[in-house]
């Protein structure tokens, strides 16, 4: 008798003869640059989110610290007694962080972007979405239900004529990443802030991969553009440069207020362990008490990004610390990620549906951890665009 699942053999064989199966690969070590295994293969790590270096070791004595005190795991949703001492002082100190009146904590940076903004737009309402924008935040847009537009890539006059067309009348949000993941280019966020003023929109600015690395204090992106005012609705994650783990949600305390009511990811989702937030605690201390680790990743990446395109290598617009080598055909750009590894360097390679048709890539994640020698290897390992 056939299995009502027999389907997803023929789904997965479509997918593995267009050459997008996914699969998955397994880590022995930490996460770190060099002292690290992927499927017991030692490589040189350049595919990491760890931007400072905090993952492996930093935030250990903190984490310990934490399971004395409350144990493992905390048994419980934030709104039914899973929420510590921990949870609640990384909150206020997360507010502080990021300057805002207060800040609630996500189990991670996906419940994040999809609690927030099914609670600020429902049917009747428009989001404007950057073409670009991370998966969580498409599928917070979804979720909704609101009539989503979708604005080219960074494209402010598109935007405005969306906004013009919508009128008033509905509750109005735009939203976007401030550093785009996949492309390592950032969105104008001082145009974006301007126009939301005029056209009285909300503003909501996904931080995931600016978080630590960027602005003055390693606030992120919002705080170099100088548009950290009042009324903006600022996502991060706690789980890339602070190399710790969780979601956060910054902004007006009557806007923390309401998602503790309405985000439905905080409150029907256990509260993450104590010893979590008491990680993302100490990075956040450690972020202020060594700006050197930002300053050092930025000056490296500068000179990276000036090398690969002085070899030829098409870079897109990155101006951070995420560099994608854009080779465009699917199968090219895993040949080029399969070279490195065999060369025992590891930089993942990115297809469709993660990047438009056309434009596949290798991904190159630097870090504080890598050191010019390696960054040199990794260099020698791609090689040229035409070799
Ligand atoms: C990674 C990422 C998220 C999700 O954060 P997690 O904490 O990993 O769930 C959200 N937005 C963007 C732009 C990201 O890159």
């Amino acid at each position: 008798m056939a299995d009502p699942l027999d389907w997803i053999d023929q789904a997965l064989d479509q997918l593995s003869k267009s050459g997008l199966m996914r699969s998955l690969s397994t880590r022995s070590t930490p996460q770190s640059p060099s002292r690290f295994e992927l499927n017991q293969r030692p490589l040189l790590n350049f595919g990491s989110n760890d931007y400072l270096g905090f993952a492996s070791e930093n935030l250990l004595e903190a984490v310990r610290a934490s399971i004395d005190r409350y144990g493992w795991g905390s048994g419980a949703s934030p709104l039914l007694g899973g929420r510590s001492e921990d949870h609640a002082a990384l909150e206020s100190e997360t507010a502080r962080f990021e300057g805002t009146e207060s800040a609630l904590v996500f189990p991670s940076g996906f419940a994040a972007n999809v609690g927030c903004i099914a609670s600020l737009v429902s049917k009747g309402d428009v989001v404007f979405s950057d073409a670009h924008n991370h998966a969580s935040i498409i599928d917070g847009c979804r979720l909704s239900r609101a009539r989503v537009v979708v604005y080219a890539h960074n494209d402010m006059s598109e935007l405005k004529r969306h906004l013009r067309e919508a009128g008033s009348g509905t509750r109005r949000l735009i939203v976007t990443d401030s550093l785009f993941s996949m492309h390592g280019d950032v969105a104008p966020l001082a145009d974006l802030a301007d126009i939301a003023s005029r056209y009285q929109a909300m503003l909501m600015v996904d931080e995931a991969h600016a978080t630590g690395v960027f602005g003055q204090r390693g606030r992120g992106l919002c705080e170099r553009a100088g548009v950290a005012e009042g009324g903006l609705i600022r996502v991060g994650t706690y789980s890339k440069a602070l190399g710790s783990h969780g979601g956060f949600v910054a902004g007006q305390a009557r806007l923390i207020r309401w998602l503790v009511n309405r985000a439905r990811p905080y409150f029907f989702s256990t509260a993450a362990p104590s010893a979590v937030a008491a990680a993302s605690r100490a990075a956040l201390q450690l972020v202020d008490r060594q700006p050197h680790r930002r300053q050092t990743l930025l000056e490296n990446a500068e000179r990276l990004r000036e090398t690969l395109r002085e070899r030829g290598w098409n870079i897109g617009n990155s101006t951070s610390q995420i560099i994608p080598v854009i080779v465009g055909d699917d199968q090219a750009a895993m040949r080029v990620s399969e070279r490195l590894s065999k060369g025992g360097v590891f930089v993942p390679g990115i297809r469709p549906p993660t990047v438009p048709i056309g434009q596949a890539l290798v991904r190159v994640s630097l870090s504080y951890g890598h050191s010019d020698e390696q960054i040199d290897r990794l260099l020698q390992t791609l090689g040229g665009p035409d070799d």
